[in-house]
């Protein structure tokens, strides 16, 4: 069955623009139909902030994958584009998240949806309410536009 899907993209190390764009190259790849995609936002470090700024971006998806098929596609890509780079604890060449499947509410051990830091996060939030500001957050039960202010 076809689940839409909101995927949340994160870099800060090399061609950060490239990294998020090669990433949604691989998702359309893998079989994912991307019906949207937001504008690419820089942003600052959060957490550790002696590191470069992020860029961060959203998109909407259509795919067949189930939450566990599509969290271990998310980790491949993440896997296959880190390995171009040496560095190991550094910055983040690349982060993909899960942050809406459908109305899905669960909470696993390695797979919780809706993500749950979405809410506290701008760098999150700002792009994914560019391209689903309409959209309920089914355990919040506020718009993602809402929540971003
Ligand atoms: P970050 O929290 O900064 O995204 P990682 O990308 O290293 O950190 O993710 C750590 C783990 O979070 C992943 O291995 C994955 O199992 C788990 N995880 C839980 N919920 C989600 C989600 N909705 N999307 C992606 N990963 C998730
Ligand atoms: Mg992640």
């Amino acid at each position: 069955m076809m689940a839409i899907v909101y995927i949340g993209l994160g870099s800060n190390l090399g061609d950060r623009k490239k990294n998020c764009l090669r990433a949604i190259g691989l998702l359309k790849q893998n079989g994912l139909s991307v019906t949207r995609q937001s504008s690419i936002y820089e942003t600052k470090p959060w957490g550790v902030t002696e590191q470069p700024e992020f860029v961060n971006m959203a998109v909407k998806a259509e795919t067949e994958l189930a939450p566990f098929q599509l969290l271990a596609l998310l980790k491949k890509i993440e896997k296959d584009m880190g390995r171009q780079e040496t560095v190991r604890w550094g910055p983040r060449i690349l982060d993909l998240d899960i942050l809406l499947y459908d109305d899905i509410i669960m909470n696993t051990e390695t797979l919780t949806i809706p993500h749950p830091l979405m809410q506290e996060r701008e760098f999150v939030l700002r792009p994914l309410s560019e391209i689903a500001g309409e959209k309920v957050h089914p355990v919040l039960k506020k718009k993602i536009g809402e929540l971003l202010k």
